[in-house]
């Protein structure tokens, strides 16, 4: 070892020995229950919601593709990824003939659904021949690609279903659309596999689409919209629509964002269910705190587990300015100040919950904050 590097070595080391040794003028940590609170104001009632969506916006919206096109990689999901969107790519595996860019989309956080094997009219064939087709279709996508496993979305071929269908598409699916509109912010239980959608056709019209848009907002619902393939040439014919169109309807939507929730069907779905299955309360209050619960109802589906609710609270006004510290039942915290009357939070719910509300004084926390034994 030359002594430069002797010296680099221990030099650093020694460095970080003494600036973090127990002679540094630096205050310890300071266990969260220890900290100062900050009283509410008398006749204060605390209220607690689940947001209808996810981050409290007004409404939601899924941007599909159906029918395995080379064009949804190689046109449609750049211009996504462009404007920071990801889409539900609906694939009939029958008709793929290379998994690695299908792969290489999931990897960038699209999602791959199920739209059969071979794309027939699911309201004409035998039950068993249906079975078939959606057994094909899951097998495949989970056999090539990885991480996928398992299949969540399904859309059927020309949005044709019978009755009979949905039995068999719940057993290995978390949803499926079929049929046309926009979906109720309600949505849940069997509704989850009809689900409706939006075709994007001729003569691609931006002004029919922003009625679309507008109308989602107004009920407040779920708008799926879907396409076919994306070309980047003139002109559009119905199952082709030209790029320019296509981005131009992206701008529409990117220029709602801060009203729309824009993600994937699974993801909005698995929202949709998990708040249909969610309870929250207060369970107690006291002068200086507050203790929500939050609970799934029992049996609830293994679906509900990846994802999170978006959850408002009404806090007191003698918080405002203040630390709010929340406290979960496994005891990690997290602590920002609070500026308005109420606080949304992003929370992930397994079985249950507890979180311990208080604020303390901004100056009060300076120190790093260590976990309450
Ligand atoms: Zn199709």
């Amino acid at each position: 070892m030359s002594k430069a590097t002797w010296f680099f070595r221990f030099g650093v080391l020694g460095a970080i020995l003494i600036l973090s040794g127990p002679w540094s003028c630096e205050p310890g940590p300071t266990a969260v229950s220890d900290l100062p609170r900050v009283a509410m104001e008398p006749g204060f009632t605390p209220a607690v919601s689940i947001c209808t969506w996810k981050s409290d916006k007004r409404a939601a919206l899924t941007l599909a593709f159906d029918d395995t096109k080379e064009s949804h990689y190689l046109l449609a999901a750049p211009e996504l990824e462009q404007r920071g969107f990801v889409g539900t790519f609906n694939l009939n595996t029958r008709d793929v003939y290379s998994w690695r860019p299908w792969q290489h989309l999931f990897e960038k956080g699209h999602e791959l659904g199920s739209h059969t094997w071979s794309h027939p009219n699911c309201s004409l064939i035998s039950e068993s021949r249906f079975l078939q087709e959606v057994s094909l279709a899951k097998l495949d996508l989970e056999r090539h690609i990885s991480g996928l496993k398992p299949v969540a979305s399904f859309a059927y071929p020309f949005g044709a279903n019978r009755a009979e269908n949905t039995r068999i598409v719940s057993r290995y699916h978390l949803c499926a659309r079929c049929g046309h509109g926009i979906n109720s912010p309600d949505t849940c239980g069997d509704g989850l596999f009809e689900l409706k959608g939006i075709g994007a056709y001729p003569p691609f019209d931006q002004a029919q689409l922003e009625g679309q848009l507008e109308r989602t907002l107004k009920r407040g619902g779920w708008m799926i919209y879907y396409f076919h393939s994306v070309v980047d040439s003139l002109p559009p014919d119905r199952y082709h629509m030209p790029l320019a169109f296509f981005q131009q309807h992206l701008d529409a939507i990117a220029s709602r964002r801060d009203s729309f929730w824009i993600d994937t069907q699974r993801n909005i779905a698995e929202y949709l269910s998990l708040r249909h299955n969610a309870q929250i309360e207060i369970e107690s209050l006291s002068r200086d705190e507050i203790n929500v619960r939050i609970r799934t109802r029992p049996g609830s589906s293994m679906w509900l587990y990846h994802t999170e609710l978006t959850v408002r609270i009404k806090l007191p006004e003698s918080w405002r300015g203040h630390s709010l510290i929340i406290q979960h039942a496994n005891g990690t915290f997290s602590s920002r100040t609070l500026t308005q009357g109420s606080e949304t939070m992003l929370l992930r719910i397994h079985n249950s919950d507890e979180l311990n509300l208080f604020a303390t004084p901004q100056r009060a926390h300076r120190s790093p904050l260590r976990v309450s034994g």
